[in-house]
């Protein structure tokens, strides 16, 4: 029988603590005292001072599910099987205790005697030069041919400074009628057929403010596997979007809309996929205490509330339907994460809010964006004016963001260049006499951005680096 995505949660803690494992609880998606990073994105994060022996951790073998957020694959959401902005991860760790060969080795007995995997349908990737790793990986009864070696970009683990080291994957070949069958398609190759499901890092460096990589005095153990993942995995469906508990949002979604999911209607599919992933987002970001704001967490918030809010309205949906749904998130998730269902008042008022700010914003600004989309095509031309994208954004509120996703659908793009230099030019003026504040990317923005009070700032900081989320 199938396994429901809260039971395979379960099981994986109670495998860990038959290892010898403390169970951890997951911690706020809200960094403490880590100005690397602005929201939790994996099971470590919020471990580190357990790995660099800052604090004392309860056991040295610990356990935990994380919530996770990954800004950096919004532009995934909807159009993989495997990305949600919103994810849990669930881990073990080894804080200077057991290392590679048990990491593996129980990684393994969970996969194929827990969960009852196929053993020839799981490849791994190594780092080229971690013969432990092949070694161990061949004992454990893998063939030669499914042991991928990969160089540092995929098999070298480091996010920010501090702890990091080679790692290995693990994968699942699905067949090939998920292939995207090119002659070199295996592990990382980019289409559904091989699914990541579970890196286990071998941590035994770390990084240091200058750039260099310091030994540790003990080597760590540090693994990341997607709960949503290893359920599409178990459930046999085709995308995160169709295990149990997420499938439940979803549907909320498409009874809404009207549309049936699937139908042959894929930007529908895409849409409905999008607010289903961002649902789940803000849910869990409001519980941990992050509101709407034009700055740092609080704006990866409000974008991905309006975000959703837009794509509802492109799937019909009436406008005040997202804090309705935010009721199924908290269904699903309540048990585990108990902050839900004790704040489900809470987080659906900010909700509403945002959202109902941003309707107002969104009807002015698209019917704006609509004669600038005639005009271009009148005009045979595909790029608007930095001018008018700033126009938008600066009178009417529009996020340049949106701008660029509207005129993408109308096979358009804006002149973001042409948009910085106006942005540049606002914030001198209004800056002037004011203290020189240096522009601020997405990772660093979670502190005080100068801004002028009453403009929507923040939307897009010039980095000029395409999705301002990635
Ligand atoms: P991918 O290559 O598929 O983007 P990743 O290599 O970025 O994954 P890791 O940083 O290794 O992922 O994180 C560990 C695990 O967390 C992954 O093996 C996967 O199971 C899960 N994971 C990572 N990103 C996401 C996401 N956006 N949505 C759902 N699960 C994710
Ligand atoms: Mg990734
Ligand atoms: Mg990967
Ligand atoms: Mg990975």
């Amino acid at each position: 029988e199938k396994k429901g995505l809260n039971e395979i949660r379960k099981m994986f803690r109670d495998f860990y603590v038959s290892k010898g494992h403390y169970p951890g609880k997951s911690a706020s998606l809200i960094p403490k005292n880590d100005k690397s990073l602005l929201i939790i994105n994996s099971g470590m994060a919020p471990l580190k001072p357990y790995f660099s022996g800052q604090e004392t951790p309860p056991s040295r073998r610990m356990t935990t599910c994380q919530k996770c957020i990954r800004t950096g694959d919004i532009d995934n959401v909807g159009l993989t099987s495997r990305h949600g902005t919103f994810f849990e991860m669930l881990g073990n760790f080894s804080f200077g205790d057991y290392f590679k060969k048990e990491s593996l080795t129980w990684g393994w007995e969970f996969i194929t005697e827990v969960l009852k995997m196929p053993e020839d349908r799981i490849w791994a990737t190594i780092y080229k030069d971690d013969e432990q790793a092949h070694d161990i990986w061949r004992s454990l009864g893998l063939p030669e041919e499914r042991i991928v070696r990969l160089g540092k970009e995929d098999n070298f683990w480091e996010i920010g400074l501090g702890p990091c080291g080679p790692d290995s994957e693990i994968f699942y070949d699905r067949g090939p009628e998920y292939g995207c069958g090119k002659p070199d398609c295996r592990p990382g190759c980019d289409c559904d057929r091989y699914i990541e499901f579970w890196n286990h890092v071998f941590t035994q460096f770390s990084k240091e403010e200058d750039g260099s990589y310091s030994d540790l005095a003990h080597p760590n153990i540090d693994t990341g596997m997607g709960l949503e993942r290893i359920a599409c995995l178990m459930q046999d469906v085709d995308s995160i979007f169709d295990v149990d508990t997420i499938r439940y949002i979803l549907d909320g979604v498409v009874e809404l809309c009207g549309i049936p999911y699937e139908s042959g209607n894929e930007k529908a599919d895409v849409s409905i996929r999008i607010i289903t992933d961002h649902l789940r987002s803000m849910v869990f970001m409001i519980a941990d205490t992050i509101t709407p704001s034009n700055e740092g967490r609080g704006y990866v918030l409000r974008r991905l509330i309006r975000r959703a809010a837009r794509h509802g309205r492109m799937l019909g949906i009436q406008s005040g339907f997202l804090a309705g749904l935010a009721d199924r998130v908290i269904t699903v998730s309540g048990e585990a994460y108990p902050e839900l269902t004790e704040k489900q008042d809470y987080i659906k008022n900010i909700i509403s809010a945002e959202e109902r700010q941003f309707m107002a914003t969104l009807e002015q600004g698209e019917s704006i964006i609509g004669e600038y989309i005639e005009d271009l095509k009148r005009q045979n031309k595909k790029i608007l004016d930095g001018e008018k994208a700033f126009r938008l954004y600066d009178t009417f509120g529009f996020p340049l963001e949106l701008t660029k996703e509207i005129l993408a659908e109308n096979g358009m793009s804006a002149d973001t260049e042409g948009f910085s230099a106006c942005m540049q030019k606002q914030r001198d003026t209004a800056r002037a006499g004011r203290k020189n504040t240096e522009e601020l990317g997405w990772e660093e923005s979670d502190t005080d951005i100068d801004v002028p009070e009453t403009v929507f700032c923040g939307y897009e900081t010039l980095s000029g680096s395409g999705t301002v989320l990635a």
